[in-house]
């Protein structure tokens, strides 16, 4: 359970303790949020999030669409104001159950104590039942405050919650089969494929599918590429892993198996002119969208691990050009190459690529993979190409489907709440990502998780002041109308600031660094430290674009015909 606790959920937090439920107590309720939503992810079960009522839920409402929009299990257990005081101004009075449900799969209010343990057990199962998604329930504060048995007990409800309310038995795993006639008219159309190619994403991730999904494509030979948050499934170091060469596996591909990712933006909608007109995607989903299943040629409804178990059994050889593989293989070589050269000059200041091959290197020294998470614009983008290879399932987190910023420290602390033995996590911070969630290195402090905290330090929001002279003069003249002229660009922070000095206010440790000397001698000391770092990396202003790779999201359109 993560949260911030107050009024009136102070004692539910003990409460929580004293089950036997860990309860990490965070500065803000939106990263705690992160953190619960990202744990859905790593461990499959969901998260839950513990909030105040009236703001600290409305905090709340950014890790409900952030669980939403990435498919994630997530509860999120709210205080709200006294029933019998809504509507004449009561404090921090809102209507949570009407704001949380555009976001969620579930949602109600308790109406009395012995209401909450059949809600929680509802709730639970509907975030996992079907698409995993969120939760929400809500807890008015005349019930977390009636005296326990009536007898006179000073006990609250809210100590006496937790104990009556954890089901008996966790829901179980859904892994439902998708139907004999699916599964034939997918293996008619696989029959014919000449150039198949296999998607991975985070719903095969989220599925812990990789042993079947590694069965599936040893068995039958098709390549693959995986989505950011679904590398590792199978190995990046894979022969038939084809990341480097994505955009001619989405053109020329005529039949693709999607496991457990959705044709959004990130997959170009499965559209031309990314996509050949005339793709057949087979859907392998546990309840796809309407739109995607419209899309599609053919939908498998159940889950990513048995429908590739499914579909090792029933699928006849197919006749794949002779071509397919080798040609993707050779377009693989050639963008390797091109990165190595791009490697091979060690810039100084620092670039995103001598600073991310140095964090590369130190990474895959490690016996166990770490658990990396990523968040800003270049820096996220350049890190999921040039940290590789992933070699194990949910090791990459990242700012997600809505590119959500500031979810970067509450998924490490996720990560470190919930990684094996051994394992590191590191969290590599765009500056202006870190900032949105940064006093959570207090958090971080405070529980002793030894994670890195690595901030790609550019001065601002994109780095250095990008706008044409034009825009730029506009800027300051209408300043200058308002007495401001001095002030500073929108994208522009403090410059050098000292990141790293965070952590050692809160007895972490903290370094600042500018060299990739540096920056290896200090991220081999904090990867075997017990207690947290921040290792400040000052990276050159002007390196990267601004917005990374979806610039083009933010450039004008030349027609909206
Ligand atoms: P990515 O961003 O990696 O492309 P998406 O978030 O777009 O992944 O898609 C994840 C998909 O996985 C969702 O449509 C979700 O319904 C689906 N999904 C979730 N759990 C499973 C599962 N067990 N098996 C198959 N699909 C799943
Ligand atoms: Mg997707």
């Amino acid at each position: 359970m993560y949260g911030v606790i107050g009024i009136p959920v102070t004692a539910m937090a003990s409460a929580a303790q004293a089950c036997g439920i860990r309860f990490i107590s965070f500065r803000n309720e939106q990263a705690a949020g992160y953190a619960a939503a990202a744990s859905g992810f790593l461990t499959g079960k969901p998260g839950v999030l513990l909030t105040v009522s009236g703001p600290g839920f409305v905090h709340a409402l950014a890790a409900l669409h952030h669980a939403q929009i990435n498919c994630w299990p997530l509860v999120v257990m709210s205080g709200s104001s006294e029933r019998n005081e809504v509507g004449q101004g009561a404090f921090q009075e809102l209507d949570q159950v009407a704001a949380a449900q555009q976001y969620v799969v579930y949602s109600a209010q308790a109406r009395c104590l012995d209401d909450v343990p059949r809600l929680l057990s509802e709730a639970f199962e509907a975030t996992i039942g079907g698409r995993p998604g969120p939760a929400y329930i809500d807890l008015p504060s005349d019930i977390l405050m009636a005296t326990g048995d009536g007898g006179g007990s000073d006990t609250t409800s809210q100590e006496a919650l937790l104990v009556d309310a954890i089901p008996a038995r966790p829901p179980g795993p859904f892994k439902p089969p998708a139907a004999d006639a699916e599964i034939a008219a997918a293996c008619e159309l696989l029959h014919h494929a000449q150039k198949p190619l296999v998607v991975i994403g985070k719903g095969a991730a989220f599925a812990r599918s990789e042993e079947q999904l590694r069965h599936f494509i040893d068995r039958w030979q098709m390549p693959f590429i995986a989505m950011p948050m679904g590398r590792g499934v199978i190995p990046d170091d894979h022969a038939l892993c084809t990341n480097a060469a994505r955009s001619k596996a989405l053109l020329e591909a005529d039949v693709v198996l999607l496991f457990g990712a959705r044709l959004n933006w990130q997959l170009h909608f499965g559209m031309p002119p990314k996509w050949s007109a005339s793709v057949k995607f087979i859907l392998i989903d546990v309840e796809p969208s309407a739109r995607d299943a419209s899309v599609a040629a053919q939908v498998l409804h159940g889950d990513a691990g048995t429908v590739a178990l499914q579909l090792v059994e029933a699928m006849e050889p197919i006749s794949m050009s002779s071509h397919w593989i080798s040609d993707l293989q050779s377009k693989v070589g050639n963008a390797k190459e091109k990165l190595k050269a791009r490697l091979s000059v060690e810039k100084y200041p620092l670039d995103y690529g001598t600073a991310l091959k140095v964090i590369r290197d130190e990474l895959n020294a490690l016996e166990i993979a770490p658990i990396v998470c990523s968040e800003g614009a270049n820096t996220m983008d350049q890190g999921r190409m040039l940290l590789e290879p992933v070699t194990a399932p949910r090791t990459r987190l990242d700012a997600g489907t809505a590119g959500t910023m500031g979810v970067g420290l509450g998924s490490a602390i996720a990560a470190a709440v919930t990684a094996s033995a051994g394992q590191r996590v590191v969290a590599l911070e765009g500056d202006s990502a870190f900032g949105f969630s940064g006093m959570e290195i207090e958090t971080m402090c405070r529980y002793k998780l030894p994670i890195t905290v690595i901030i790609f330090n550019n001065g601002g929001i994109y780095g250095g002041d990008r706008r044409d002279e034009e825009l730029k003069a506009l800027a300051v003249a209408g300043l200058k109308g308002i007495a401001c002229e001095n002030d500073p660009p929108p994208t522009a922070f403090v410059e050098n600031s000292k990141y790293e000095l965070l952590a050692l206010a809160f007895g972490g440790r903290g370094v600042a660094v500018t060299s990739a000397g540096e920056l290896r001698k200090e991220l081999n000391e904090a990867l075997r430290a017990s207690i947290p770092t921040i290792i400040n990396v000052q990276i050159d202003p002007l390196a990267g674009v601004e917005s990374g790779n979806v610039h083009s999201f933010n450039a004008p359109k030349s027609s909206h015909a």
